[in-house]
């Protein structure tokens, strides 16, 4: 398209990363963006995908949108295609972080600037920005739900009277996706006074991140851990109370292993807590009919606002706004990010936060669609 051969003649700003161009306003219609996606196995990454598309083309660029299946060179051969057809900005959700080496360096020899959206891309000079929720906090979230879904603290997050012990086990997300550490470390640091007070007791043993990790973020892999860990540790009479998840999508995977076991259904019949993350259409489902505990609300609308921001500067030649230049070292350097705050989701916070703000409606809440 017209705007690289316009950055790669400026030859400015080493990778790509907003030194000359200034193409803005002068043949939009141009400006291709291409916009990797990681899997259409779960309802967030394709709403993310639709929503950064539509904003794209709202500036009246064109959009090279992809889904990769979670297969790691079906992503890489997307992003190469995008490369060779001339895309001016990449917009990457990246399956492994550390995969896309190469592609970024043909990205950087272009001028090509590269945008990680969610997950960090990780080992490569050639990232020039990261749109992102500030996955620590998530963490923390996660931590303070499963908490409060076990009694320990209140509804202002106070510590209340009870001291258990409750018997929990974690998991944790895929190891080749930065976030998953992110979630994992602020999770660890929030519970780990309750375990040391004996509040808390994991009664499996396996609290390392590399034991409780769940590759690709696979459901059934989480529900067969779930099983395994039932059979191992919960066999012999030894109740479970609480399951720190870190994805509605696993989430649902640990439930129907519970269940499987004849635990639940619900919270009310002795379910243990589970938590989540996204707010999934069909874990918000759960939530609403009192099994699953609680999810983590990323509003996927307004990272899609930012990424589309972030691509907009790039093409106006411009550096896109950062609020955060600290917390983001992929290896190599700090990435500029922009951090979007989470919420919280309970059964009570579902009308509230989900459906007055109009990211569900009630029927899609009661039927999980
Ligand atoms: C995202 C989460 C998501 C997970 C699995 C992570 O990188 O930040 O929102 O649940 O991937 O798709």
């Amino acid at each position: 398209a017209a705007l690289t051969l316009t950055l790669a003649a400026c030859g400015g700003g080493g990778a790509g990363a907003g030194g000359g161009g200034g193409a803005a306003g002068n043949g939009d219609d141009d400006v291709k963006i291409g916009v990797a996606m990681p899997t259409q196995t779960y309802e967030r990454w394709i709403q993310d995908g639709n929503n950064v598309k539509k904003g794209l083309e709202d500036l009246g660029y064109s959009v090279d949108l992809q889904f990769a299946n979670d297969d790691i060179p079906v992503q890489t051969q997307q992003i190469d295609s995008m490369i060779t057809g001339g895309v001016d900005v990449l917009i990457i959700a990246s399956i492994d972080g550390t995969a896309l080496t190469s592609q970024l360096e043909s990205a950087a020899a272009a001028n090509i600037p590269v945008i990680a959206y969610d997950r960090l891309i990780r080992d490569s000079e050639n990232v020039d920005f990261y749109t992102t929720f500030d996955n620590y906090s998530v963490g923390v979230a996660q931590a303070n739900a499963l908490l409060t879904g076990l009694g320990v603290l209140d509804e202002n997050g106070e510590r209340t009277d009870a001291t258990g012990p409750f018997n929990i086990e974690l998991f944790a997300g895929s190891p080749d996706d930065n976030n998953a550490t992110f979630f994992y470390n602020g999770a660890m640091d929030t519970l780990k006074d309750y375990i040391d007070d004996g509040t808390l007791v994991i009664p499996s043993g396996q609290t390392s991140f590399d034991q409780v990790s769940t590759l690709r973020w696979e459901q059934e892999r989480a529900q067969k851990r779930m099983e395994d860990l039932l059979t191992s540790t919960y066999s012999g009479g030894t109740e479970l109370h609480g399951v720190l998840s870190p994805a509605d999508v696993l989430s649902r995977g640990i439930i129907t292993g519970l269940q499987g076991a004849g635990m639940g259904p619900t919270l009310a019949d002795g379910l243990p807590v589970v938590t989540g993350q996204d707010a999934d259409i069909a874990s918000v489902k759960l939530i609403h009919d009192g099994v699953q505990s609680s999810t983590i609300f990323k509003d996927t609308r307004l990272l899609a606002e930012q990424a589309v921001k972030a691509a907009q500067s790039f093409v106006e030649g411009n550096e896109p706004e950062a609020n955060d230049t600290e917390s983001y070292d992929n290896g190599v350097k700090v990435v500029p990010s922009y951090l979007l705050e989470v919420e919280t989701v309970f059964q009570d916070d579902i009308q509230p936060v989900l459906i007055d703000e109009g990211y569900y409606t009630q029927e899609e809440v009661e039927s999980g669609q």
